[in-house]
């Protein structure tokens, strides 16, 4: 390869001013946790441009992205057409609190891809869809538990922050507090990748389960996948219980296939929760499946749930030239995020055995994770395990020669459309030179 990635003579000053600034008034000086650092250490970088694979900070340090705003930026940051579909929405006029063509126009293209989603609602978060998705189940069902899984976020509604992977696990706080004991009671929160242990919940709460809600394939205990015939085994039982399944495909839809995990697995779910890319970068989330179940939802049925900005004409653009430009380019889009991600994280993986860093990866399409643990990590006690003291030495060692991975061990690093071999080649010769040379895994 011949490439170098030097240690840059990083400034961090103007970031570290604009965060002691931020620290004044906002917790933390960040509007969502795992910004800044705590787990990682060093100083959150503030952003001031992002185009393609790169990013650029407060102190004009240019580093390859791999968090991806932590999923939505599929095409990378600023991708042809997207500012512009914005920018033309935008001039007609920001939001109406009524109807636009474009909520139909995005709703029909999801449909297309998701073949159990007939009906679709849009709200403004994955948050928002998950918690809407968990009422509606309960409401079609008329059961009141429902079962999440270990080390799986599903956004931080009071009933799914139970073991809830990422931010949660990165901080060490079980749960959170402000979430009263009876909010939960009626989550059952088992380990994920066990097929039995699901078993056992139904037989102890015979008709009582409304749902079973999975990230098909994990993200937020970092990636991992499900073992083989695990979610045939979740649709199978949730189907002989009168439960519904809910792919919470936040982070999976339209990332490891157009279709999502479910098109990758060949699963059919009773529901699914979108967000992330189908926002293209603006805020956007989802749910959705068969007539007979969304018609339960308000005007039509009694299931409420409403939203000021919900369906906004500019996150409909965003996503709508994100999933336009997804749709016209998948066949070569989706072989081609498989094979540089893979040629990544095998380029690294091979480093850190060369080195004799213990190093577990998983990866699935362009989500991926390097554990540092001998692994196998396959479920959340598995994941626990990693020195997260070594991952941390290695993302401030990396984030010096320019590569910006997510900020915990616990989260997934995406690669987009628009990551070229010359980035994946100096990811690689930098976690050379830091396996080299950082003692990472002292
Ligand atoms: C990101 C994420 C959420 C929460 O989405 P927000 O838009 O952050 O509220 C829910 N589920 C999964 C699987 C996610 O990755």
């Amino acid at each position: 390869m011949g490439l170098t990635a030097t240690t840059m003579a990083r400034h961090v000053e103007a970031s570290r001013k604009l965060q002691k600034r931020a620290e004044q008034m906002i917790p933390g000086g960040v509007n969502s946790p795992v910004r800044a650092f705590r787990s990682v250490g060093g100083d959150p970088l503030f952003i001031v441009r992002g185009q393609g694979s790169h990013l650029w900070d407060a102190d004009e340090n240019r580093y390859i992205d791999y968090v991806g705003s932590w999923g939505p930026l599929i095409l990378g940051h600023a991708p042809p057409g997207v500012p512009e579909a914005i920018g033309a929405a935008a001039k007609n006029g920001t939001s109406f609190g009524a109807s636009t063509a474009a909520e139909a126009d995005l709703a029909e293209i999801v449909i297309s891809a998701f073949p159990h989603v007939e009906k679709i609602r849009f709200v403004n978060s994955g948050t928002e869809a998950t918690m809407s998705a968990i009422r509606l189940a309960r409401a079609y069902t008329q059961r009141k538990y429902i079962v999440k899984f270990e080390g799986c976020y599903h956004g931080h509604a009071d009933a799914l922050l139970v073991k809830a992977g990422s931010g949660v696990a990165t901080l060490g706080i079980p749960g959170s507090a402000g979430v009263p004991e009876e909010f939960t009671q009626l989550t059952l929160a088992l380990p994920f990748n066990d097929a039995g242990a699901l078993e056992l919940a139904f037989k102890k709460f015979s008709n009582q389960i409304a749902c079973v809600i999975v990230e098909p394939v994990v993200g937020n205990m970092g990636c991992v996948p499900p073992a083989p015939l695990y979610l045939d085994a979740l649709r199978e039982i949730t189907l002989r219980n009168n439960s519904l399944l809910i792919f919470d495909e936040v982070m999976t839809g339209f990332r490891l296939a157009f279709g999502g995990a479910q098109e990758r697995y060949g699963i059919l779910p009773d529901l699914t929760t979108f967000g992330k890319i189908i926002g293209g970068g603006l805020p956007v989330g989802a749910y959705g499946g068969p007539a007979h179940i969304m018609d339960m939802v308000a005007p039509l049925g009694p299931v409420y749930q409403a939203g000021t900005l919900s369906g906004n004409p500019l996150a409909m653009a965003a996503g709508l030239a994100t999933l336009r430009y997804l749709r016209s380019h998948k066949s070569t889009i989706y072989t081609g995020l498989e094979m540089l991600s893979a040629q990544l994280t095998e380029g690294v993986t091979a480093a850190a055995k060369d080195a004799g860093v213990p190093l577990c990866c998983n990866r699935v399409g362009s989500m991926f994770t390097w554990y540092f643990t001998d692994g196998p990590v396959t479920n959340w006690t598995s994941a626990a395990k990693c020195d997260t003291e070594a991952f941390a030495r290695f993302f401030r060692a990396m984030l010096d020669r320019g590569v910006y991975l997510p900020p915990s061990q616990f989260e997934a690093a995406f690669l987009s459309a628009a990551h070229t071999e010359k980035d994946v080649h100096h990811t690689i010769a930098a976690a050379k030179q830091t396996f080299a040379t950082s003692h990472v895994a002292s």
